[in-house]
């Protein structure tokens, strides 16, 4: 029985919230209203094997009224403040945005366990370099490791979750967040 709390980051639509209907089967919203900042964040139970973790779509906070980049800036702060693995979804057709570098930018102040999830690999077609490779050649000398996943077809995901679930055995107990807290 492993416990925890993983966050899926990333800029918008490369697929985190269709990551967390795959790994949630219910849905639970959460509002919380905190002094001008509106957070709709979206918390789930993630069931695998013997093994139960909360899992965070940060795309679900929004806060009003500020610049689109301070949004994904704020949502990954949040990610690393409140999770103890963090999920970074890229879109593994199309490889590293500029977008994409300033949530890994922001990433690269936690300590805690990163892993990048190249999502969407059921529309790769390789034709000159194939994109994951290339994704890894970027992230694994950071000791980053890559997993190419498809939300849409299911590919990937145990291997995902595998790895999800070996970095939080190596959290220290009294470290993790209940779950309680969310649900
Ligand atoms: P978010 O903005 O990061 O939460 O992204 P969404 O989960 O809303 O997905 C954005 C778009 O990408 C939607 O049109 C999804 O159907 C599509 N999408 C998500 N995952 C995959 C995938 O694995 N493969 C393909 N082909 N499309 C995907
Ligand atoms: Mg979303």
């Amino acid at each position: 029985m492993s416990r925890g709390v993983v966050a899926i980051v990333g800029r918008p639509n490369v697929g985190k919230s269709s990551i967390f209907n795959r790994l949630v089967a219910e849905k639970n919203a959460i509002t919380d209203d905190q002094s001008g900042i509106t957070r709709d964040r979206l918390y789930g139970k993630c069931e695998w094997l013997d093994q139960e973790f909360s899992v965070i779509d940060t795309g679900g906070i929004e806060i009003k009224d500020v610049p689109f980049m301070d949004e994904i800036i704020a949502q990954a702060q949040l990610a690393m403040d409140e999770a103890d693995v963090i999920v970074f979804v890229v879109d593994g057709r199309v490889g590293v945005t500029n977008q994409d570098q300033d949530v890994m930018n922001i990433l690269h102040r936690t300590k805690k366990p990163v892993i990048v999830a190249a999502n969407k690999i059921d529309a790769i077609w390789v034709d000159e370099e194939d994109p994951v490779e290339k994704l890894r050649k970027e992230f694994e000398p950071q000791g980053i490791k890559v997993y190419p996943i498809s939300a849409v077809s299911g590919e990937g995901l145990n291997e995902l979750l595998w790895a999800v679930s070996n970095l939080l055995k190596e959290v220290p107990q009294e470290k993790i967040v209940f779950e309680q807290e969310f649900f």
